[in-house]
Parts: structure tokens; sequence; C-alpha cells
């Protein structure tokens, strides 16, 4: 089972009502749990200490980040030397990847939210890389994002302009592409029915289903009355929110 986080576990900093105890009869009906989000702002470890803060119980091992999927992309088509444009917080859930050294043709590039260090500098020697004939692998796809100083650009702008640059096209990490949930799954033993739980109707819900997942939508978090209809998704089953989960599962 693979389950969103915001949203699905908690909203702001208070749990769902029932998410706790959910979570927990959920690892004991399934073959495995993980929480998949598209968090690029923070280190996998900063994303459990939350969690863990609102009284879940989550093990390390159980969040999957898009910085992780990278690493498993990585791994999985052997690239092994890689130019790495993230802030330098989300390093140590890269640490499985070897940077390229200076002067040295980088395997991948690793695109994340490098804010005000995507320089020309920077953006040029990722786009020589590409040219080079590194893979282009961006962590989110999104378009730009509020900050105090206003709306800027986010990842899937910067990773646009290099793909258009080099005329190549990026692998993206995080939902709703199908890297995230196939790196979560492959990590979880079996080979049973996967089912994903999520608030948002494209990036989990789609995302899940055109990876091939079942997919449950939960009326908490970002949930609104006819998005799934206006999205053309269709949901497997729709729930009020997590609490709901076990005993759908036991009755399935
Ligand atoms: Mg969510």
């Amino acid at each position: 089972m693979l389950l969103d986080i915001d949203g699905v576990l908690h909203v702001g900093d208070e749990p769902i009502a029932g998410a706790i105890g959910a979570l927990e009869r959920c690892r004991e009906l399934t073959a495995g749990v993980r929480l998949i989000t598209n968090t690029t702002s923070r280190p996998r470890a900063a994303i459990v200490g939350r969690l863990r803060g609102m009284g879940f119980t989550v093990g390390d091992e159980e969040v999957v980040t898009p910085a992780a999927t990278a690493v498993s992309v990585c791994r999985e088509r052997g690239l092994r030397r890689v130019l790495m444009l993230v802030p330098e917080e989300l390093r140590a859930d890269l640490a499985g990847l070897r940077e390229a050294e200076d002067g040295e043709q980088p395997d991948a590039v690793v695109l994340g939210d490098l804010g005000d260090g995507f320089t020309p500098d920077a953006l040029n020697g990722a786009f020589r890389a590409l040219l080079g004939g590194a893979e282009l692998i961006a962590l989110q796809r999104n378009r730009y994002w509020r900050s105090s100083a206003g709306l800027v650009m986010d990842v899937g702008a910067w990773s646009a302009a290099l793909e258009y640059a080099a005329g190549v096209e990026a692998t993206v990490a995080g939902k709703p592409s199908p890297a995230l949930f196939l790196a979560a799954l492959a990590e979880i033993p079996g080979d049973g029915r996967a089912l994903m739980v999520g608030d948002d109707i494209e990036g989990d819900i789609g995302g899940a289903l055109d990876a091939g997942l079942e997919a449950v939508l939960v009326r908490t978090g970002k949930y609104r009355p006819g998005a799934a209809a206006a999205a053309g998704v269709e949901p497997t089953a729709t729930i009020d929110s997590i609490a709901e989960l076990p005993p759908l599962l036991t009755r399935r």
C-alpha cells in the first residue's frame, strides 16, 4: 500500500482524526506500506521527524521522496556519475549517488529546486552535460511556487528550459510520473495487488492508475467535490478519510 502524506495523514501540523491508528492497522493488513510524497524542499529525515512529532510511528525507510526515486532511477539505468543541481539540505537523500567531478562528463543531471542557485553558470553547466549525453532527471515538474517575495519559477520551468535547449526529455521523479510509485512498490515484498491512497486527483489518483495501481481518493486535504469528474479520473473508491481504509481493506 502506498499512502500520500500531506492531506491524507495530516493537514498542517494536525493528524487527521483516526489516521495514527489507521496507519498501524494498514501495516497489519498489507505486505508493506510506503508513504510517498512529492516534497523536494526538505530531506526525508525532516519529513519523518515531523510525522513522529505529530504522533505517527514511522520507519525511516517507509518514506519515499522524489530524491530517493532519483537514486533508484540512476541505479536502475547504470547512471553512476551525477551532476546534482539540488539545495544543500537535500544532498543527504542523494548520498547513494556519486557526484561527477570537475571536467568529468556526468551520466545524469539531477535537477531539484536550486532557487537563487539557478544562475546562468549552473544552467549552462547542466546544458553542456546534457549535450554530452547525460540523462535529465527532474525531481518534480511544478511550474512555479509562492515564495515570500512572490511567485517564482519552479523546477518544471527550469527543466523545460533545459529540455528545449538540449533537445532531451526529462524523467520526472515525482508524482504523477510512474517512477515514484514503482520505486516505492519495488521496496515491498510480493507481487500482489497494489493500492495508492491520496487526496490529489491528478497527482495521486491519476498517476497511480496510470502506473497500474488501484487508487483510493480521500475526502480530506485538498479534496474538492467534482474535481474527479473535472479531471476525467475515476478512483477505484472514494472514502471520507484514511480512518475508513482498514474496514475497506478487510471487506475486499
Ligand atoms: Mg496530498
